[in-house]
């Protein structure tokens, strides 16, 4: 943690390091906690919160102060949430800044935001798609007229895709209008326009304007409600190009959400070209990343889903260029690009959801699992990082998990070691075989002995543990011995 000299160094100085500190190890947000005997800082970087700095309460009040006055918020106002943001030059980069604040019972809690979009400028092929994905999206931008949308959850980095799409589309010959709440980036010849719900500019209300302005492309940072649902669609079959993000986790959701929403099935059917899903998962630091054996379930898991032979993967160490054997974050996506089966099972009435999903993953799109899993092999992440990030199906996952159990057991049988549930439940994934038992046996018993030889005070449960394994030993040489006397008689 950092230490901050509040007696000495103006408040106004105080917030700008942190703001510079927060720019420069990229972090994402910026908390400012109140507590009842402090005021907390801390970062979120590559997706997880760290302890950055604690001030004294005494000085809490001014720096809530400083920080709203920039964000331009009224500083007298304490008992009502309130946003705002800063925009602004900090250490020779143009940073741009949301700022939230919260009443609560300890004080007022202050998040901001640290927007970067520089990722979105350096082009699409910079954002970690797999080739065929790429390839995909190529195809889809090259499509002038129907929507293309961008699923995930919040912090999924899907602004950062659609953004770079949207780049990727600014050329002289195309008139791009977008309709955003709030304008996220602004974007060289690009016209931008803020929703502002107060004044009865709403997404909707914006968009029927939009119409009229000749628009090729046209940018909706998200689609909330159904009204805004049938607008987009309506604009994508009357010739025009529509970008949006929509809050989903895969592509066969975001349908039937869209379904849900009243969107008639013919003309989404018509209207929808391509869906990209995406979550991020942290990369891993290429300066001290290590290889390892692969698991039997992460072998399963590689040759079920990928059908390759993975023998080793990374894990994270961690050094003094990363966040414990992480740097930065990597998105997972799936792409899917509309086929003809698909707009026509969109179309039916009596549309099953495991007929759509077949069409989805059947034919050539990379599910997200599997995007993920090759990223695993390409060394760019960790298996528990994917899996924490993606969703893998519970029938698939329970079948791994008793092949597994089957492998290790025909392995031990192998070994002549006998295979010991240490639970009786069905379920239990936990089992271990005679070899490690004994192990842990043997552990148990050196713990005891220097425990005993420490306090050699007259402990009976201590005694009991030794006595029985002592007994154990007894009745092990017993064994051996009655054998090999048996050997003896024999020959
Ligand atoms: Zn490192």
């Amino acid at each position: 943690m950092i230490e901050y000299d509040f007696v000495n160094m103006p408040i106004v100085d105080i917030v700008n390091r942190i703001i510079i500190y927060a720019s420069q190890h990229r972090a994402s947000d910026i908390h400012f906690d109140p507590r009842e005997d402090c005021m907390m800082i801390r970062m979120r970087m590559d997706g997880r919160l760290k302890d950055h700095s604690k001030v004294p309460k005494m000085y809490e009040k001014n720096l809530a102060t400083r920080v709203k006055l920039i964000s331009k918020m009224n500083i007298t106002e304490t008992r009502i949430p309130q946003d705002g943001a800063i925009k602004g030059i900090v250490d020779g980069k143009e940073l741009d800044m949301r700022v939230s604040v919260l009443p609560t019972n300890e004080g007022e809690k202050i998040v901001v935001r640290l927007l970067d979009y520089t990722q979105s400028l350096d082009g699409l092929n910079t954002l970690g798609f797999a080739p065929n994905n790429y390839k995909k999206i190529e195809r889809l931008l090259d499509i002038p007229n129907g929507i293309i949308l961008v699923t995930g959850a919040t912090g999924s980095g899907k602004s950062t895709t659609t953004y770079a799409m949207l780049s990727a589309l600014n050329t002289e010959d195309r008139n791009i209008i977008t309709v955003e709440d709030p304008v996220e980036m602004n974007i060289e010849g690009i016209n931008q326009v803020y929703v502002n719900s107060e004044i009865g500019l709403t997404f909707a209300n914006a968009l029927r304007s939009i119409l009229r302005q000749d628009p090729d492309v046209i940018l909706i940072g998200e689609i909330r409600d159904s009204e805004t649902a049938q607008i987009a669609v309506r604009a994508a079959i009357t010739g025009h190009l529509v970008l949006s993000t929509i809050h989903t986790n895969s592509a066969l959701n975001t349908i039937e959400r869209l379904l849900d929403m009243d969107v008639e099935r013919y003309l989404l059917a018509t209207a929808l070209n391509g869906i990209i899903s995406q979550k991020l998962a942290r990369t891993l630091c290429p300066d001290c990343k290590k290889k390892r054996p692969t698991t039997s379930y992460e072998k399963q898991i590689f040759s079920k889903i990928l059908g390759q032979d993975v023998k080793e993967v990374y894990e994270p160490v961690g050094c003094e260029k990363c966040n414990r054997g992480f740097r930065g974050r990597i998105a997972l996506h799936e792409v899917l690009f509309l086929t003809d089966k698909i707009r026509e099972l969109i179309n039916d009435e009596n549309l099953e959801k495991e007929e759509l999903r077949k069409a989805v993953y059947d034919g050539d799109t990379t599910t997200l699992l599997q995007d993920a899993l090759q990223k695993v092999v390409d060394g760019y992440t960790t298996f528990k990082e994917i899996y924490k990030a993606v969703d893998i199906d519970f029938d698939l996952e329970k079948s791994i998990r008793k092949e597994v159990q089957k492998e290790e057991k025909e392995k031990a049988k192998q070994e002549k070691l006998e295979v010991i549930d240490l639970y009786d439940s069905k379920d239990s994934k936990v089992q271990i075989t005679a070899k490690e038992m004994k192990k842990i046996k043997t552990k148990a018993k050196e713990d005891a002995e220097t425990k005993y030889k420490k306090h050699p005070v007259k402990d009976n449960d201590l005694i009991d543990i030794f006595e029985e394994m002592n007994e154990e030993d007894k009745d092990k040489k017993e064994d051996k011995e009655s054998k090999k006397k048996k050997e003896k008689e024999k020959k």
